[in-house]
């Protein structure tokens, strides 16, 4: 294999190690430092709500029974199916308008939501405990909560939930009576909540905008909006949100002077009443249906209906709606409807009137016993969640830690075995260049053909010889040595018999030589001997060797025998010598010289100046 091939060799399996080893590490990090680096991702989506959720719409006695069973059935660490079951409890206790039950689920399942990585949940619980307190009172903590569910919302295109978040805002602001920005709330909500996809939450919005516009006179604007929501009705089964569209619309009817409108919603809402087994939506139904004969001017059946009204609302102590019904009955028992129990339904009202503004100073204070123990519990909460939020920051950290060290780790193995890769490869192409350099060199130093030096190695040799000749006052001498009519050799044999002729010449004088003599090609057909120590007295018998092997060879062509001669020009190393050159051009001179006299003899050079004038003839 060349020294080229080698080389290529060489540095084509390294290259392909190396590549191979970068190749490998490439990969691992590829595959390695995404699955190390990679977070958790919260997850999104619109998860389905629990049956019993949309139970609780219908029955939500029934829900509320059920949910214990429910629950124990659950793993404790199933937050999402804990989160799931305090929401439909939530939903249950809003229908029932217990509030605080309201808000105690609702605290459940934004604790358990916050465990899972469903945005849905953890927004969905806070807008039900944001609702809650927002009922209790609370408006700040509901406002904050709201905005941060609309934030957890984020950039999430979840229509469902915004429209949500929409409505509890617009029903905050309109409990703070701020009206204006309840009906912007509820009609931004419009915009997410399309009729054909979300119906049940484009009513509670329509109702919402129609409470406004009923609250600030605008009964024509409340009838339109309801209008727009009553053909959704019968698409969502929540008979408690149909009752209160019927109710709106009841109002705005009165406020209309549409009696018949009044009784015909009247009588609706009392059979959904009667449906549900809801005395108060029933006893809502009387009272309507009495708003209508009054509006008529039938005051007995008025009076009638409002009696109704008034023992269904007793019934469940339901004071502030028996008020109502108790102060109609009154207005009419002055009126001359009945006079026979004007002095108990008076006695009635004074009591109701004491007893609506005792249960307002009492909610105002249980209220105010409920704001502290959530600002408590929510306290507590905030410290728990500390305590987690920070072991699980601690384990975060650590296992990033390991999960850096193993990226950097295979980082700095892929590093290393880079460099060691191509430090050996390195190495093994200088390890090459140097081989070849030294056969460069050899080359450069060697005659191809004849394969005794060459000019350039005589020449350097020549020059530092006689330096260091003239340093240390040495003997030194040069023979050029020229064939003779080499010319007709090459014209009668050819070419390559010439180089046969100048091998055999060039064995045969390096068979005389000293080892300390330095043989080299100097031209064509001369050779230049390096003669070390050669004085005077011993250069003419040197040279003569010279000539004599020369004239010792013979080469043999089919039948023919060619015996080349050769003529020798030999100088001595004199003082007035500066250097190798001068030394050359009188050994030179010499030659031409030998040449001049008839060839196949040696002559040696004079002075620099004697032979000046005969060279000058050649
Ligand atoms: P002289 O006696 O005057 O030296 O006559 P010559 O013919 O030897 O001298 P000249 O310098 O005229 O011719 C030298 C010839 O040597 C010319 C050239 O073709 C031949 N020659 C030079 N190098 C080589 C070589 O490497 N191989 C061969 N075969 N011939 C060479
Ligand atoms: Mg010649
Ligand atoms: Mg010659």
């Amino acid at each position: 294999m060349s020294y080229r091939d080698q080389t290529a060799s060489a540095f084509r399996a390294s290259a392909s190690a190396s590549a191979f080893a970068w190749l490998a590490c490439m990969a691992m990090l590829l595959f390695v430092a995404p699955m190390a680096l990679a977070q958790d991702k919260p997850v999104s989506g619109t998860d389905p709500r629990h049956p019993l959720e949309i139970e609780a719409l219908t029955s939500p006695q029934e829900v509320l029974r059920k949910l214990p069973a429910a629950r124990a059935a659950l793993d404790a660490q199933d937050y999402e199916g804990q989160a799931k079951l305090a929401l439909a409890e939530a939903n249950a206790c809003r229908v029932t308008a217990d509030w605080s039950c309201q808000r105690r689920a609702g605290s459940v399942a934004m604790e358990a939501a916050d465990h899972t990585k469903s945005v849905y949940l953890q927004v969905r619980s806070r807008i039900a405990l944001g609702r809650a307190l927002s009922r209790l009172g609370d408006f700040s903590n509901a406002s904050r909560l709201l905005t941060e569910a609309r934030q957890r919302l984020g950039a999430e295109k979840n229509d469902a939930l915004m429209a949500d978040v929409l409505l509890a805002y617009s029903s905050i602001s309109a409990r703070l009576g701020k009206l204006d920005e309840s009906y912007r709330y509820a009609r931004e909500g419009l915009a997410y909540a399309p009729p054909a996809t979300q119906p049940e939450m484009h009513i509670r919005l329509l109702r919402n905008m129609a409470k406004v516009a009923s609250d600030t006179g605008r009964a024509r604007e409340a009838q339109a909006l309801l209008r727009q929501a009553e053909p959704l009705l019968p698409a969502v089964e929540d008979p408690k949100l149909t009752a209160e569209i019927l109710l709106e619309e009841a109002n705005a009817a009165r406020v209309l002077g549409d009696a018949d409108t009044v009784e015909e919603r009247g009588r609706r809402i009392g059979a959904i009443g009667g449906g549900l087994e809801n005395t108060q939506i029933r006893g809502l139904g009387f009272e309507t249906i009495g708003h209508a004969h009054r509006m008529r001017g039938e005051r007995g059946q008025a009076y009638a209906e409002y009696t109704k009204a008034r023992d269904a609302f007793a019934g469940l102590r339901l004071y502030r709606d028996e008020l109502r019904a108790v102060r109609e009955i009154v207005d009419l028992q002055l009126a001359g409807v009945s006079r026979e129990h004007l002095a108990d339904t008076t006695a009635r009202l004074m009591m109701l009137t004491d007893e609506v503004a005792r249960i307002e100073r009492e909610s105002a204070a249980a209220d105010f016993e409920e704001r502290l123990r959530f600002v408590q519990s929510e306290a507590a909460l905030a410290a728990a969640k500390t305590l987690v939020e920070n072991e699980r920051l601690r384990a975060t950290v650590s296992e990033n830690r390991f999960r850096y060290s193993l990226v950097g780790g295979a980082l700095v193995f892929c590093i290393l075995a880079g460099v060691i890769a191509l430090y050996r490869q390195q190495r093994r192409y200088a390890g090459a260049m140097r081989e070849r350099g030294r056969e460069m060199e050899i080359a450069i130093a060697t005659d191809f053909l004849t394969a005794v030096h060459s000019r350039r190695h005589i020449t350097e040799a020549g020059h530092a010889a006689v330096a260091n000749a003239i340093a240390h006052g040495h003997h030194f001498a040069i023979a050029v040595v020229d064939i003779d009519h080499f010319k007709r050799i090459n014209d009668k044999f050819g070419h390559a018999v010439g180089d046969d002729v100048l091998k055999a010449v060039a064995a045969a004088m390096r068979e005389v030589c000293r080892d300390t003599d330095t043989l080299g090609r100097y031209g064509g057909e001369e050779f230049a001997v390096l003669l070390q120590g050669i004085g005077e007295e011993h250069a003419l018998p040197a040279a003569e060797r010279l000539r004599l092997a020369v004239a010792g060879v013979s080469v043999r062509v089919g039948d023919q025998v060619i015996t080349p001669t050769a003529s020798v020009g030999v100088a001595c190393l004199t003082p007035g010598d500066k250097g190798f050159d001068t030394l050359l051009i009188r050994a030179d001179r010499a030659l031409y010289k030998a040449k001049a006299e008839g060839r196949d003899r040696v002559v040696l050079a004079g002075d620099i100046g004697d032979d000046a004038s005969s060279h000058d003839q050649f």
